[in-house]
C-alpha cells in the first residue's frame, strides 16, 4: 500500500541518489538501486539509486563551489535561510515524522519527535548565527590588541546511522550552516528515503534564496561512497555517527590527511537505582530508556545497575510495565513499540541471547519473536553479572540487563567498567549519592543524569561521550566551534615594534 504522505514528500517510485538543489540531481537511470525496506511488514517502500565515485566527485565540486558564495553571507543572513528550513520543516512535521516510522520503524510520537529536534536546532541555530563569538585578549606589549575569531571550515560530510534518519542531518547542517559551511550528507542505506525527502525541503529553502549546493547528498554503501567521502581532502570535517567499529575507520582515514572528525558511537547506558530511589519513577525511566525506539537508540538504557536490596521490588515492577507494552505497526498510536530495523537486528539479538545463556544470565522476561510480517520482538530483561563479557557489547536491540550491587561506590565503578562512555543516569533521593554521582569520581560518561533516563537530550546541551563513544560533541553548547576555524589576531597601532617575551632582536 502506497501512503499518502509519500507524495507529500516528493518520494517517487524510484529516486535520485544525489542532490544539491532544485533542479540539481543525479538521477542515472542506468544506475544500481536500493529498495527502502519498512520493516513494519517488510514491504518495498520505494527505491534510490546508488550514486558512483565519480557523482560524488561532482557533489563535493558543487558543495565547494557553494562554499565560495556562502562563507561570504553573513552569518546573521545565513541565519535567515536556516531559519525558513526551520519552518518548512515545521510544515513537514507530520509526513516526514510518518516516513520516519515507515522507513525506520520508531512509533510515530517519536518519529514527529525526532523531526520537532530539527526544529528546535534550527531555531537554536538561528540565534547563533549572531553569536558565533570570539574572545579579545589583553596584549603584553603597549598599543597593541589581540583578539580570536571563528571562520567558516568548508565542505562538511555527514554521515548519519539508520536510527535518527533526519535528526542527526539538523543537528549538523543547521549549525555548519550559520557557521559559514556547506554539508554532503551519506545517509544509512537502511534509510534513504528520509534523506531524499530532507532534501525536497532542503532544496525549496535554498532556491528561495536563488542558492544551491549549501545542502547536498549522495547515497552509497558506507564501504564505497562513504570510503570516498571520507578519504576526500575537499572535506575538511567529517561528523560520523554510528557504530564504534565504523567510527574508528572514520577515524583513522581523516587523521592520516589531517582532517577533523565529530564521532558520535555506540553507547551502553546504565541506570543505577541506590536504596532511596523513587522506584515507581525509576521504573518510567528504565522503561521508556530501554524500550522507547525498541532498544535501537545510542542512548538506549541496557543495563540497570542496582542496589540490591530494592532488586526485588523494582525488577517485580519493571516486568508489569514490560507487560503492559503495547507491540506492533508503529505508525498506530496506540502502540509503544515498533519493530526492529531488519532481520540483521533480530539475528544479532538472537546471537546475544545465546551468548547470555551461556555466560550465565537468566531470562526474566521477553526476548521472543513474535511471528507476523515485520521484524517484531518482545523486549527482554535479563538478570546477569555486571562483568560478563556480553554486558561490555553494545546491542543494538532491546536488551536490558540487571546488575546488582552493594554499595553506591561499586555501583558508579560498574557504569564506568564498560569500554563506551555516552549516557548515564542515577535513581535517588540522596543528595550525597547524586553529588557523588556527577563529581569527577563518578560517571565518566559524557552524559550524566539525576532521576531522569539515560535517553532523549534536549538539543540546548552539547550531545555526544567519552571512550568508544568516540569524544565529539554535537547539538547545542559551544559545539559548533567544531564547525569553524579560530584565528588569533593581533594589532599593532603603535609606533614601534616591541617584541613578545621582552625580546630584543638587534635593537639599539
Ligand atoms: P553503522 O556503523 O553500521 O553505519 C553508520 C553509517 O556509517 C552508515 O551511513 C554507513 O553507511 C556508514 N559507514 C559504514 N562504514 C563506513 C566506512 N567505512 N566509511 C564511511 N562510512 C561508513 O551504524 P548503524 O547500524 O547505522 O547505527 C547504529 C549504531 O550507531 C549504534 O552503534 C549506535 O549506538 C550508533 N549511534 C550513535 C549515536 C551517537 O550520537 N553517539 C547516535 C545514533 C546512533
Amino acid at each position: 500500500m502506497r501512503h499518502d504522505f509519500l507524495d507529500e514528500l516528493g518520494i517517487e517510485e524510484v529516486n535520485p541518489g544525489a542532490g544539491w538543489g532544485k533542479d540539481s540531481w543525479i538521477d542515472d537511470p542506468d544506475a544500481r538501486t536500493i529498495k527502502s525496506i519498512s520493516p513494519i511488514d517488510g514491504e518495498t517502500i520505494a527505491r534510490v539509486r546508488l550514486v558512483s565515485a565519480k557523482d560524488l566527485d561532482m557533489v563535493l565540486s558543487r558543495s565547494q563551489e557553494a562554499f565560495e558564495t556562502w562563507r561570504v553571507m553573513p552569518a546573521p543572513k545565513r541565519g535567515e535561510v536556516v531559519r525558513i528550513l526551520g519552518e518548512e520543516l515545521r510544515k513537514k512535521k507530520d509526513p516526514l515524522g510518518k516516513l520516519v516510522t515507515l522507513e525506520m520503524g520508531k512509533i510515530v510520537q517519536e518519529g514527529w519527535g525526532e523531526v520537532q529536534e530539527m526544529v528546535d536546532i534550527c531555531d537554536f541555530a538561528v540565534g547563533l548565527s549572531r553569536q558565533l563569538y570570539g574572545k579579545s585578549m589583553h596584549s603584553e606589549r603597549p598599543f597593541h590588541r589581540m583578539y580570536e575569531q571563528w571562520h567558516p571550515l568548508g565542505v562538511v560530510g555527514v554521515i548519519s546511522a539508520f536510527n535518527f534518519p533526519v535528526a542527526v542531518w539538523a543537528w549538523n547542517a543547521a549549525i555548519a550552516a550559520v557557521c559559514g559551511d556547506t554539508t554532503v550528507w551519506k545517509p544509512s542505506s537502511d534509510v534513504p528515503l528520509c534523506a531524499v525527502a530532507v532534501q525536497h525541503i532542503a532544496n525549496d529553502v535554498m532556491a528561495k534564496f536563488d542558492l544551491e549546493g549549501i545542502f547536498s547528498y549522495v547515497v552509497g554503501p558506507g564501504r564505497e561512497v562513504g570510503e570516498k567521502l571520507i578519504a576526500d581532502p575537499r572535506v575538511r570535517l567529517v561528523s560520523a555517527t554510528g557504530s564504534t567499529p565504523m567510527g574508528q575507520r572514520v577515524a583513522e582515514v581523516v587523521s592520516t590527511r589531517l582532517g577533523r572528525t565529530i564521532l558520535e558511537l555506540g553507547g551502553n547506558n546504565a541506570v543505577l537505582v541506590d536504596g532511596t530511589a523513587d522506584l515507581e519513577m525509576a521504573v518510567r525511566g528504565v522503561l521508556f530508556g530501554a524500550v522507547g525506539t525498541a532498544g535501537q537508540r545510542c542512548t538506549s538504557t541496557r543495563r540497570v545497575i542496582i542496589d540490591k536490596q530494592v532488586s526485588g521490588e523494582f525488577v517485580h515492577r519493571l516486568v508489569k510495565a514490560y507487560e503492559s507494552i503495547p507491540i506492533g505497526d508503529p505508525l498506530d498510536e496506540a502502540n509503544l513499540m515498533g519493530p526492529l530495523v531488519h532481520h540483521g537486528a533480530i539475528q544479532d539479538m538472537a546471537n546475544a541471547l545465546e551468548k547470555i545463556a551461556q555466560q550465565g544470565g537468566q531470562v526474566v522476561y521477553g526476548g521472543e519473536t513474535i511471528d507476523r510480517p515485520g521484524w517484531y520482538v518482545k523486549p527482554c530483561i535479563v538478570r546477569i553479572r555486571g562483568d560478563a563479557p556480553i554486558v561490555q557489547e553494545e546491542t543494538f536491540a532491546p536488551i536490558l540487563y540487571i546488575n546488582e550491587v552493594g554499595s553506591v561506590e561499586e555501583a558508579i565503578a560498574m557504569n564506568n567498567m564498560v569500554p563506551q562512555g555516552l549516557s548515564s543516569a542515577m535513581f535517588t533521593t540522596n543528595l550525597q549519592n547524586g553529588e557523588k554521582w556527577l563529581s569527577h569520581v563518578g560517571s565518566d560518561c559524557g552524559i550524566a543524569n539525576i532521576n531522569i533516563g539515560t535517553s532523549g537530550a534536549e538539543i540546548g546541551g552539547a550531545f555526544g561521550g567519552e571512550k568508544d563513544t568516540g569524544g565529539g560533541r554535537e547539538s547545542g553548547s559551544d559545539s559548533w566551534k567544531q564547525y569553524m576555524r579560530r584565528q588569533t589576531c593581533t594589532i599593532n597601532w603603535g609606533e614601534e615594534l616591541p617584541l613578545a617575551q621582552g625580546i630584543t632582536f638587534g635593537d639599539e
